[in-house]
């Protein structure tokens, strides 16, 4: 490369000067008569600067046609390229350490893409232009913007005021967050600056699914109310017959009947703190023996005998056509369950009626249905008997006793064994509750 410059600009110097000898050489021929001294100077200096520019580009194409042939993105090394070689050694390391980062950064990418794409959780990351950077598909369906493209403002994801204070709130520095509602669905908005140096470089955006949250709270304040309310309605009662004991005024002839009072309200108060206590038990998972093979048949023909008096006291018969039925589950759960349904079915039913109990084998699954020929549920109410402490009718229900948790027990239960329920019922005809378990 030094030798090929040296000899161009040997060779243009010499260009150089022949182009500024040409015109003293015609003006020698012609004895000097044929232009001026003037004129002659001025056609050596042009043809001179003539010469010089041609051999510079002439030559600097020569030099550089090498250079240009040069592939940088893969130089072949085995080449020799003169004086270069240092350069293109470099630009390959540099080369291959771009290269190295480009494919962290791509696996990186394709990882935080992974993950993000299955989150449930909405992520938006805006640049310090209020732009999106960057999103993923969990927050284009919170924030209902299917169509939103990275570059555009964040405005186009949201523009309920919920999300724009947040996000707002975040560009000035400071932790925003949102409730935003929408139709069925309530979110949770968290917005949060980005600071580099002091300097807000950006906005991560965070959108949560609070709805089942808002409705299990919604469920607990419900049920702490109810809760109070049942319990308070019997102590209410105990404490104001016990009062008419501790001041002396009970005549001797209404003391068993007070005594009954304070008996059975006991009772119900009892009853009523066992459910609750079942009802948290199966909520929190919280069992003292692992599942085990329990024949459903079996308990069926239990609970027959444990509710012969109840049954008998109002004059209903108990049927239990049950093939053996095992399953994998837990005895005093399932227990729980068949003793609720066939309770209702007997406390709902007419005197003289009858109560079955069926469980059957239906291929892949087994099935156990309790049916009764009572006074049915009306069509309105049957959605929602297994809420806790629903009751159709609260002044029968009152006569007949129970707690209102006998069918959010087997809910759960049904639930905890993986199992589907399903009504029908006909007000004065009666009602049949079926329970579905898998076959395992
Ligand atoms: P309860 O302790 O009041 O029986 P449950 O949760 O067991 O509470 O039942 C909720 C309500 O559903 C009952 O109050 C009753 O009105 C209705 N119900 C449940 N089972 C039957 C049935 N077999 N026949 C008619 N109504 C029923």
């Amino acid at each position: 490369m030094k030798k090929k410059i040296f000899s161009a600009i040997i060779f243009s110097s010499i260009c150089t000067l022949l182009a500024a000898f040409i015109p003293l050489f015609v003006a020698i021929q012609f004895e000097f008569k044929l232009i001026s001294d003037t004129a002659l100077i001025i056609l050596a200096l042009i043809l001179s600067v003539a010469a010089g520019i041609f051999c510079g580009v002439f030559f600097s194409k020569k030099i550089m046609l090498p250079i240009d042939r040069l592939d940088l993105d893969n130089p072949d090394l085995k080449k020799s390229y003169g004086e270069i070689d240092n350069l293109i050694h470099k630009i390959s390391r540099q080369n291959e350490l771009i290269d190295r980062q480009m494919s962290d950064l791509r696996r990186r990418q394709v990882e935080f893409n992974a993950i993000t794409s299955n989150m449930s959780e909405g992520i938006v990351i805006l640049d310090n232009k209020s732009e999106i950077l960057s999103y993923n598909s969990a927050a284009k369906t919170l924030l209902g913007a299917p169509n939103v493209k990275d570059g555009e403002h964040f405005i186009s994801l949201n523009r309920s005021h919920a999300f724009v204070s947040a996000v707002t709130n975040a560009f000035e520095g400071n932790h925003g967050e949102g409730r935003l509602e929408t139709g069925q669905k309530v979110y949770q908005i968290y917005a949060n600056p980005v600071k580099i140096e002091n300097e807000i470089s950006g906005v991560v955006i965070i959108i949560l699914d609070i709805t089942e949250k808002e409705k299990r709270e919604e469920m607990r304040r419900e049920f702490t109310s109810n809760v109070s309310h049942e319990l308070k309605t019997p102590l209410t009662t105990i404490l104001g017959i016990s009062e008419l004991f501790v001041n002396g005024i009970v005549d001797t002839k209404d003391i068993k009947r007070f005594a009954k009072n304070i008996y059975d309200e006991s009772e119900r108060l009892l009853e009523l703190i066992n459910d609750i206590i079942k009802l948290s038990r199966l909520d929190e998972a919280v069992f003292p023996e692992l599942p085990d093979k329990v024949d459903i048949s079996e308990i069926a023909k239990e609970v027959k005998n444990r509710l012969a008096l109840p049954a008998a006291e109002k004059d209903v018969e108990i049927i239990v056509d049950a093939n053996k039925a095992v399953i994998t589950g837990s005895k005093p759960i399932l227990t729980e369950m068949i003793y609720n349904l066939t309770d209702n079915a007997i406390k709902y039913n007419k005197e003289g009626g009858s109560v079955k109990i069926c469980v059957t084998d239906e291929g892949n699954k087994f099935v156990l249905s309790v049916s009764d020929t009572g006074i049915g549920i009306p069509p309105e109410h049957i959605d929602r008997i297994f809420e806790r402490f629903y009751r159709v009718d609260k002044s029968h229900s009152k006569a007949v006793g129970g707690t209102g948790l006998g069918l959010s027990i087997v809910k759960h239960a049904a639930e905890f064994h993986s199992a589907s329920l399903s009504v029908k019922s006909t007000e004065n005809i009666g009602t049949e509750i079926t329970v579905c378990f898998d076959k395992n």
